[in-house]
C-alpha cells in the first residue's frame, strides 16, 4: 500500500535550500542572505529569560510584539499580523485568498517561495519576467491583472536580483490596480535599500487599503533561526491570515527575541552601514574582475557569469569552503547570488573566486 496524496502536492515545488558541504575548515556561508552577526547580547538575554516559561503556550495574540511593531510603525495593532517568519504569512495569504480559478501575479526570477502559493491553493501563477536590469516590470505586471487576480506580489528589493524600486513606483502601481487585489510588497531587505527610508512605504498604507507590507526579523535583525516576520495591511487581511493558521505558530522565544531586537535600532543602523560598506567593497572587487552585477539595494549581489559554467564556479567555490547560490536554482542560469559577510569572509569569497576563474 502506498499513501494517497492530493493532486496539488505534485505541483508544489521543493524549496531550493542551500547545499551543505563537507569541508575541512571553517565554511564561509554566503548562500542564504543571512546577516553575519550574532544576535545582540540583550536579545540573547531576553531569549534565555523566556526559556523558563516554556511549559506555557506562547501568546496566540503576540500582543507585546504586535504592540511594539505598532508603536514603531504607527500602524494600528489591529492591522499588524505576526507570523512564523514572513513566509508563513505568504502561505497563509495564499490559503486565505487563492483557490482554483484565482490568479496570483509576481515577477520572475523572484523569491523561491512564491511558486508555492498558487500550487498549494490550486490557483494559477502568472510569472512576469524582470526587465533587462533585473528590476520588476510593473507595467507588464499590471497588464496581467484580471478579474481573477487576488494577489500581486512585489519583492522590493528583489531576491535574487537585489534591485529595488522607489516608493513612488510602488505607490503608482498600487493606485492603478483594482481594490479587490491585494498588493503584497515583500520588504524583507528594505532596510538595506538606499532608495528609501523603511518608513517611506508606511505612509502608503493609509492611501491603499489593499496594500500589504511584509517585513521580517530574519534579515537585518539577524533572527532567521527563530522565525518571526510581520505584515502591515488592513484589519481584514490580518484577520484572514490569523484564521487559517494554527494559533500558536509563533513561538515564545521568537516573540521575545523580536521584541528585544526592535529596541536596538542603533544596532540596526550599524548593520545597515556595515552592509553598505561591504556592498561597495564586493561590487568594486567584482567590477575589477570584469564581472557585472546588478545595482544591489540589498545585502547580496547578483553576479553575471557570462559564458562561464555556473556549476563549475559554484562547486569550485564550495571546494574552497565558500558557499554561494547558483542562479539556476533561483530561476536564472548563468548567475551567482552571493550574500555579504564580514570583511574577511568577503575577501575569502573574492580570493576563492580568483582561483576558480
Ligand atoms: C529572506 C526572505 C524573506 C524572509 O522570510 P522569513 O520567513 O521571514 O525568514 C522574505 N522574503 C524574501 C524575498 C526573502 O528573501
Amino acid at each position: 500500500m502506498t499513501l494517497e496524496f492530493n493532486a496539488r502536492i505534485r505541483d508544489i515545488p521543493i524549496y531550493p535550500a542551500a547545499a551543505t558541504y563537507a569541508f575541512g575548515g571553517e565554511l564561509v556561508k554566503l548562500a542564504s542572505n543571512e546577516t553575519p552577526w550574532p544576535p545582540h547580547p540583550q536579545v540573547l538575554e531576553a531569549v534565555e529569560a523566556q526559556l523558563r516559561t516554556l511549559n506555557r503556550y506562547p501568546d496566540p495574540e503576540k500582543s507585546l510584539l504586535r504592540r511594539r511593531i505598532s508603536e514603531r510603525t504607527g500602524v494600528p495593532i489591529g492591522r499588524v499580523a505576526v507570523g512564523n517568519g514572513s513566509c508563513e504569512i505568504l502561505l497563509a495569504a495564499a490559503d486565505a485568498m487563492l483557490e482554483p480559478g484565482a490568479e496570483v501575479v509576481y515577477a520572475w526570477p523572484s523569491f523561491s517561495i512564491y511558486p508555492h502559493l498558487a500550487a498549494m491553493a490550486g490557483a494559477r501563477a502568472i510569472e512576469v519576467p524582470l526587465n533587462e536590469a533585473g528590476e520588476h516590470d510593473l507595467e507588464a505586471m499590471a497588464r496581467e491583472v484580471t478579474h481573477a487576480t487576488r494577489l500581486v506580489i512585489v519583492c522590493n528589493p528583489n531576491n535574487p536580483t537585489a534591485t529595488a524600486l522607489p516608493p513612488a513606483a510602488v505607490d503608482a502601481f498600487t493606485a492603478d490596480l483594482p481594490r479587490h487585489v491585494a498588493v503584497v510588497v515583500d520588504e524583507a531587505y528594505i532596510e538595506f535599500s538606499t532608495l528609501q527610508d523603511p518608513d517611506d512605504t508606511l505612509a502608503l498604507l493609509d492611501r491603499h487599503p489593499n496594500l500589504v507590507l511584509l517585513r521580517t526579523f530574519s534579515k537585518v535583525y539577524g533572527l532567521c533561526g527563530l522565525r518571526a516576520g510581520y505584515a502591515l495591511g488592513s484589519q481584514d487581511f490580518r484577520l484572514a491570515v490569523d484564521r487559517v493558521r494554527q494559533p500558536f505558530s509563533v513561538n515564545a522565544l521568537a516573540q521575545a527575541a523580536a521584541v528585544e531586537a526592535m529596541a536596538h535600532q542603533d544596532e540596526v543602523e550599524r548593520r545597515v552601514e556595515q552592509t553598505a560598506i561591504e556592498r561597495v567593497h564586493v561590487e568594486s572587487a567584482l567590477a575589477e574582475r570584469g564581472l557585472e552585477s546588478t545595482d544591489s539595494q540589498a545585502n547580496f549581489s547578483w553576479v553575471a557569469l557570462g559564458d562561464r559554467d555556473e556549476d563549475d564556479v559554484v562547486n569550485g567555490l564550495a571546494e574552497r569552503g565558500v558557499i554561494v547560490r547558483a542562479g539556476k536554482a533561483l530561476g536564472d542560469e548563468g548567475w551567482l547570488r552571493v550574500t555579504y559577510g564580514v570583511r574577511h569572509e568577503n575577501d575569502r569569497f573574492l580570493a576563492a573566486l580568483d582561483e576558480v576563474l
